[in-house]
């Protein structure tokens, strides 16, 4: 039996709350408010088949909502926020990411944004700035996280990083690529990242 679309998107939402409520971190970022079911188009970009593909659930915790989010891999409005001009074509290849809950998510809530997104091995995130705060929380694989006035870390599956408003931030995978949750909060929620360090 193929799920429908709400159900997949249902049993994601479902799979990510239980996530928020199980892990402190997650949870104490912004609460997690109940989110209203909302019809957003299919839009497909080529990471998406590289997301459905992937099986490397390094945490069990995180097993439910990876499975749940891989099935739902071809119905997400999956976005992509920079130019060819500002990435590159092999980076615009295996980037992308969607919001499953936010002000224009799948489930919407002003309170809370939660993208889920991903970028293959080898991939360099330049240096970028946006206004809300920011909370990564790693699904799988692994990236080195560098910020301004902060040593690099290189973290996996079941860590965090926060972002303070404007704090410029980058991010480079190496042999894996990454899966991460990224909460927004505050001024700027409903706002984009963009290139450069102020
Ligand atoms: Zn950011």
């Amino acid at each position: 039996m193929t799920a429908s679309p709400d159900l997949s998107f249902a049993q994601a939402y479902h799979a990510l709350t239980m996530l928020v409520a199980a892990t402190p971190r997650l949870m104490g970022f912004a609460g997690w408010p109940l989110a209203v079911a909302a019809a957003r188009p299919a839009h497909v970009v080529p990471a998406a088949s590289l997301v459905k593909e992937w099986a490397d659930d390094d945490i069990p915790a995180h097993a439910a909502l990876n499975a749940a989010l891989r099935a739902l891999c071809d119905l997400a409005n999956w976005q992509q926020t920079y130019s060819e001009a500002e990435v590159g074509a092999d980076f615009l290849a295996r980037y992308g990411y969607f919001e499953l809950v936010g002000p224009t998510g799948h489930y919407r809530t002003d309170a809370v944004r939660a993208y889920i997104a991903y970028w293959g091995g080898g991939l360099v995130y330049p240096w970028h700035v946006h206004e809300a705060e920011e909370l990564y929380y790693i699904l799988a694989g692994e990236a080195v996280f560098e910020a301004e006035r902060r040593s690099p870390m290189l973290l996996r599956a079941g860590d965090t990083t926060f972002h303070a408003p404007w704090q410029p931030h980058a991010m480079t995978t190496g042999v894996q690529p990454v899966l991460a949750l990224v909460l927004w909060r505050g001024a700027g929620i409903d706002g984009l990242p963009r290139m450069g360090r102020a």
